[in-house]
């Protein structure tokens, strides 16, 4: 047997996490059983749903368990196999993160597509938060030529996903984000506005950027940036719910001031999942490649070095260190 180190969920946090809720430890790595593969993992992701896995709590993943490693996005080379599936030297993508190596049943991991872009894309664009940012603009929003799509977290993984697309799409993008610099990267993207909420209070920003209102809001904070939604959709406007960061340390107890706007703009607001639409995976290999050969969807990426930033790099999320995907490279 041989040893590797793995991120541990040491305590489930209160509020915003610590590094004292993790812990790097050791483990024992079984000799390969037949139809197992080991994997040297290369690049980590750190996500924010992450955050709702730490609780004991009923939703649509497992919370993570007191002491045992804690699980995520991740890219690697397979070292060693016993499966006719993988062979020695494959890239795949899996979901056994937060750790060097990773051993399971070859039916885990998955090979990378052979589209010739470099390994960490497949957490970012080409993966999780890319497939996100895609189905949400355009299944679950239904987002078409033409129309005023505001997006939140902006200079984020999803959001930046979300600005290009809809770009390559015709629309017109209003971005926000934290901050002058993390602006000046969504207008860079392609985005016809951005704004700071950091600087001023949302809805009003809004509506100066958006004088027409909007068709479309993507919502990736929650919080004051839905309401300022709800104040500025034009009829027939259509809500993606992705994610909700502003409440994911505090739970959610935000006074919506314009909620019953819903009513008079007949608004239709829908949460999803991105594992909703792994059937149509090939539509978005097919679209999100192609916009990458051709440059119209950029990547980039903050990366933190070293099995040991991991929790690091994840609790700085929460207060926007990133731009594009936060990952980490082993
Ligand atoms: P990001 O790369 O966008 O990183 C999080 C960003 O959120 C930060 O950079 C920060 O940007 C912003 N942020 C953090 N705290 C706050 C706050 N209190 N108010 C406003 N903004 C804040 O992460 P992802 O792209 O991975 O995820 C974006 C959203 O999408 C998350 O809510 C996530 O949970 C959700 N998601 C949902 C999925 C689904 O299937 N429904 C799948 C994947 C992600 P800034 O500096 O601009 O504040």
């Amino acid at each position: 047997m041989s040893g590797t180190r793995a991120w541990h969920l040491a305590s489930r946090p209160s509020g915003l996490p610590d590094m004292t809720n993790f812990e790097l430890k050791e483990v024992e790595l079984e000799p390969l059983g037949e139809g197992t593969v080991r994997v040297e993992n290369r690049w980590l992701s750190v996500d924010p749903y992450m955050r709702g896995r730490m609780n004991d709590t009923k939703s649509y993943v497992p919370p993570f368990e007191i002491g045992a490693p804690l699980q995520g996005g991740a890219v690697g080379k397979v070292v060693e196999s016993s499966s006719p599936d993988l062979a020695v030297g494959d890239t795949v993508f899996h979901t056994m993160g937060w750790r060097e190596q990773a051993v399971g049943e070859a039916k885990h991991f998955t090979k990378v597509p052979a589209m010739g872009v470099p390994d960490e894309q497949w957490l970012g664009n080409l993966g999780l938060t890319g497939a996100t940012a895609y189905f949400g603009l355009l299944r679950v929003a239904e987002a078409k030529e033409g129309d005023i799509v505001f997006v939140s977290a902006a200079a984020g993984a999803v959001g930046s996903a979300v600005v290009q697309i809809a770009k390559a799409k015709g629309m017109t993008v209003i971005g926000s984000a934290g901050g002058a610099e993390k602006c000046a990267w969504v207008r860079e993207l392609g985005a016809n506005a951005a704004i700071d909420y950091k600087a001023g209070p949302v809805v009003k920003q809004l509506m100066e950027a958006a004088p027409k209102g909007i068709d479309v809001y993507f919502d990736n904070v929650g919080g004051d940036h839905l309401d300022a939604a709800f104040a500025c959709a034009r009829n027939q406007a259509r809500f993606a719910i992705c994610g909700m960061i502003e409440d994911y340390n505090t739970g959610s107890n935000h006074a919506f001031r314009y909620i019953m706007r819903m009513i008079a703009a007949r608004i239709r607001m829908q949460g999803f999942l991105y594992f909703d639409f792994l059937s149509d995976m090939p539509d978005f290999y097919r679209d999100m490649g192609g916009w990458i050969a051709s440059g119209k969807v950029k990547s980039r990426e903050t990366v933190r070095e070293g099995i040991e930033a991991a929790p690091q790099a994840f609790l700085d999320l929460f207060s926007g260190a990133n731009m594009g995907k936060m990952l980490v490279k082993l």
